[in-house]
């Protein structure tokens, strides 16, 4: 079968011919509906090397670790499901029995460092093919909702979508502001959430203003980068701040904006893996004021992220591409150029 392969470190990925997936015990074989093209791809296949990137991201494997399809066939051992439902990927994939795991936080295996690999996509074979095989234990169903269209949730529905129930303390209590920093794949999808299950009003910002324009869509009040940027969020916020900042970005100068304009008992959580750095002061950042980093999030998450998705809240915006394109998706990933996250659908 047909495959997008990230075949060596620090060059593009590779659209070539691989095995077709045998499920193991314990597996199912999916065909793929839709595997979304995701920006941390990019830093796996640009960035990352022997010495830096998590050792299981080595090459040779298949991309696409946002992935939704359609059962077509039962490893040893499975049961009770129904070949041609259709069903979206947990994707991380730990050990399975630590406590991490038990709570279905595979992200933060206890065991993940002897693990080979992190994800389907991440160190073991994902979506980005015609079939694709996974524990049964990581399929979440879809029932009759569209499975091209959910893909994206897998990652850039339910990394905004744990961090922002991991600040929903701060965003409680009524006149709250949120900001949302890159409004691509996982940003568009944050203020979607944040719109539909907090009531605080949502703040968006980008370098690229049509990008700024599809958030206002969403219901985002948007402010242009420059000089001006921080005054202007904190006049948005009668002076008081932004009580739960996502920074989908993570270079030195988006952190520096986030912190610039978190509230007092404000939260920060930065999601995008720029590398940035942040320098701390105690007397120029507000009292208890929280910067944290995060992690995907759980397959519990994920569940009512697809509640979400089937009750209309969220409406991914998807472009969607031939696997024959796939190496385009990437490319205009790259360029900025997409308007809604690349879904492959083979
Ligand atoms: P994307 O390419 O779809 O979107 C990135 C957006 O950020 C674009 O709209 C771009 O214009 C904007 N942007 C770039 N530089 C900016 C700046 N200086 N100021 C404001 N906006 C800027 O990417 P994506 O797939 O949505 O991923 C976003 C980030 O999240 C990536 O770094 C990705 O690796 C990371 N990510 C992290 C996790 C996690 O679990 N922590 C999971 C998935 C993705
Ligand atoms: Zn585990």
């Amino acid at each position: 079968m047909r495959a997008v392969v990230f075949d060596q470190y620090k060059s593009t990925p590779v659209l070539k011919d691989v095995d077709r997936p045998t499920p193991g015990p314990g597996e199912v074989l999916l065909k793929v509906a839709g595997a979304g093209a995701c920006h941390s791809d990019v830093a796996v296949y640009r960035e990352f090397d022997r010495d830096f990137g998590p050792p299981q991201l080595r090459p040779p494997f298949v991309l696409g670790h946002e992935n939704a399809g359609w059962i077509a066939e039962l490893g040893p051992g499975v049961d009770g499901l129904t070949v041609g439902d259709a069903y979206l990927v947990y994707g991380p994939i730990g050990c399975g029995h630590c406590r991490a795991c038990s709570r279905g936080q595979d992200t933060y295996c206890e065991n993940a460092a002897t693990m080979p690999y992190l994800a389907a996509g991440l160190g073991r074979n994902g979506g980005m093919a015609e079939y694709l095989a996974v524990p049964e234990r990581n399929l979440v169903p879809l029932g009759e909702a569209d499975p091209v269209a959910a893909a994206p949730l897998a990652d850039a529905g339910l990394t905004p979508y744990h961090a922002i129930k991991k600040s929903l303390p701060a965003l409680a209590g009524g006149g709250r502001h949120a900001l949302v920093i890159g409004l691509g794949g996982l940003g568009q999808i944050a203020v979607q959430i944040l719109t539909a299950i907090t009531g605080a009003t949502v703040i968006a910002t980008d370098v690229n203003p049509a990008a700024m324009a599809r958030a206002e869509a969403s219901g985002a009040v948007t402010v242009p980068s420059g000089p001006a940027q921080a005054a202007a969020i904190r006049d948005l916020t009668g002076g008081r701040g932004v009580h739960a900042v996502f920074d989908f970005v993570g270079v030195d100068p988006t952190i520096a904006l986030a912190m610039s304009v978190v509230a007092v008992q404000g939260r920060v959580t930065v999601v995008g893996i720029g590398n940035g750095t942040y320098s701390w002061n105690f007397y120029e950042v507000p009292y208890e004021a929280e910067l944290t980093n995060t992690y995907w999030g759980t397959i519990e998450e994920l569940y009512e992220v697809v509640d979400l998705y089937r009750a209309g809240k969220i409406v991914p915006k998807v472009e969607v591409f031939s696997l024959d394109d796939a190496l385009e998706a990437y490319r205009r990933l790259e360029a900025g150029e997409l308007t809604g996250r690349a879904v492959v659908a083979p």
